[in-house]
């Protein structure tokens, strides 16, 4: 039993990061709209299977150069999530001793110290703002 599972899932993706946020996301919406009137539970139990469907599409799916790529741009939104999140509690943590701001020309963060009056701030991308410290 347990050889053939395993020859099922041969050159198959199987259930990679992306299937398993579809999955769980799928099965979270179909329970969540059993319980909900009207609209929201058609809405829910109508794409909450199309989720699952989804899920186990890529999963049995043969072409793993594309689902490769599929996943790939999960994980890319995830770490660029996380990144975000880290740098936002490095400007909360030091936001005594430092001021920040976004550069109107790149949206770069620019991290200055606190109290210095009114500085001219150089961006790298040539840019100069004139602010209060
Ligand atoms: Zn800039």
């Amino acid at each position: 039993m347990k050889e053939k599972l395993q020859n099922l899932f041969l050159g198959r993706q199987g259930m990679d990061e992306l299937s398993k946020t579809l999955f769980w996301a799928g099965l979270g919406m179909t329970a969540l709209g059993v319980f909900l009137p009207g609209a929201l539970r058609s809405l829910l139990t109508t794409f909450g299977p199309v989720f699952l469907i989804l899920a186990f599409l890529r999963a049995f799916s043969r072409n793993l150069p594309a689902r490769e790529r599929e996943n790939a741009l999960l994980l890319g939104w995830w770490g660029k999530r996380r990144r975000e999140q880290a740098a936002r509690k490095e400007r909360f943590k030091t936001r005594k001793q430092y001021k920040y701001f976004k550069c109107p020309g790149c949206g770069t963060m620019l991290r200055v110290p606190r109290g210095k009056g009114k500085i001219h701030i150089n961006c790298r991308c040539g840019y100069t703002l004139y602010r209060r410290t």
